[in-house]
């Protein structure tokens, strides 16, 4: 299933597109696509649905991120080789894990805006795993069961934030806007191999980004297992997987986002985000 929310921000519906991709509405299924929606029970409830008997949503709404009430997003540093290079920085023997606030949550296609007084905020687009049922000290082996789906995301950077200002990590990646999710939630059933998606990303129609989740030094599972070990992951919890090379950080000399700037970005199969940088609000 492709789970979607739509309409303005802050008051999305739940709905799901069809297999002709038309937008059908949910509300009288479900209050909102949060948490306990991603219960593998639950799961199963919407795939028995007949999408046909669901009404269709009129017009293009805007998209909001396809889930709600996201406890915690964790992000995983440096896990392509080429971006750890580009980065200047050591492969790592063990997943680099930072916390992103959930409040930079956005819509798929929402403004992105730069926050005041940045001259460092970079791109990075992501392959975003949901959970879906509370994974605590999980085998690799038994973490993909904990998964909910699987989503596009951006994980914005403001790189003086991030690397200058005296840390952590956190700092730089957690400004309102900077986690656009979505468009669509995809169940785990419709990705055979988490490890087998193409990633791009362009800025103002020039490539930027090209990769494949192929290429991640720890992989999904792992990555789940992992940070399991660590902390507690509950439903609805998103763990950001990590970046191909070619954000501005790694350009020579660097290139970072302007008012005016447009990201066209995406993983195969989970959809694509567009949309334009502004200034700060
Ligand atoms: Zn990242």
């Amino acid at each position: 299933m492709r789970l979607v929310r739509w309409g303005e921000a802050g008051s999305e519906r739940p709905g799901l597109l069809d297999a002709d991709g038309v937008l059908r509405d949910l509300c009288a299924v479900l209050a909102d696509i949060g948490p306990a929606v991603l219960a593998p029970e639950s799961l199963a409830r919407l795939a028995a649905l007949d999408p046909a008997a669901l009404p269709r949503v009129v017009g293009s709404p805007r998209l909001g991120a396809p889930l709600a009430g996201v406890g915690k997003l964790v992000g995983i540093g440096l896990n392509y080789r080429d971006h750890a290079q580009e980065a200047g920085m050591a492969q790592p023997a063990e997943p680099v894990i930072f916390m992103k606030a959930a409040t930079a949550i956005a819509g798929p296609n929402d403004p992105l805006p730069i926050p005041p007084d940045s001259r460092k905020t970079d791109w990075e687009v992501e392959l975003a795993v949901v959970i879906g049922s509370p994974a605590r000290r999980v085998s690799r082996q038994a973490a993909l069961a904990h998964v909910a789906g699987y989503c596009v995301a951006n994980d914005v950077s403001e790189r003086a934030y991030q690397l200058e200002r005296g840390g952590t990590w956190d700092k730089g990646k957690s400004f309102d806007g900077f986690a656009p999710l979505g468009p669509w939630l995809v169940t785990r059933d419709e990705v055979a191999d988490p490890q087998a998606l193409p990633l791009w990303l362009e800025l103002n129609g020039e490539p930027r980004q090209s990769g494949n989740t192929g290429s991640m030094i720890f992989g999904v599972a792992e990555l789940v297992s992992y940070v399991s070990h660590v902390m507690t992951l509950l439903a609805g919890d998103v763990i950001l997987t990590g970046t191909p090379a070619g954000v501005g950080m790694g350009c020579k000399p660097p290139r970072y986002l302007l008012p005016g700037d447009r990201l066209r970005l995406g993983v195969e199969g989970l959809g694509e985000q567009r949309y334009a940088v502004t200034g700060s609000d």
